[in-house]
């Protein structure tokens, strides 16, 4: 099923891109809650993190590597939340699996 992210993974819709390798990509949130929000995804579809199936978890190691590495490149490696939304009720909004990268200023709480 097609949607935003699947089309920006595919270029066929823009972003702007921070990181990429073969099994990634990262982009800047076009509506940012915060100085650093950042958006980790794998290219391969999965709706959300429930849909992810146990030969595929790897990625998850892949997308905590990211996550750190680009903590460290936007200068928030003391302090953001990694985070997934999965399903409506949770907030998910696009559904092909993505991380929050989110820093650069002190986090309210959690719901
Ligand atoms: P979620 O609600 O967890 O599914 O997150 C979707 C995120 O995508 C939200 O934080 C939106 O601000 C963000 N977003 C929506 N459209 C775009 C887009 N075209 N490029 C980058 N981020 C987007």
């Amino acid at each position: 099923m097609t949607n935003i992210f699947a089309e920006i993974v595919n270029k066929r819709l823009p972003a702007e891109i921070v990181f990429e390798n073969d099994h990634l990509l990262a982009i800047k949130d076009k509506y940012p809650q915060a100085p650093v929000h950042l958006l980790i995804m794998p290219k391969k579809s999965y709706p959300n993190l429930q849909s992810v199936p146990k030969e595929d978890l790897w990625i998850m190691g892949e997308i905590v590597a990211c996550a750190q590495a680009l903590a460290e490149e936007f200068n928030v490696a003391g302090d953001y939340r990694l985070l997934t939304n999965n399903g409506h009720d949770a907030g998910q909004t696009i559904f092909h699996l993505h991380f929050h990268l989110i820093g650069g200023k002190r986090l309210g709480p959690m719901a």
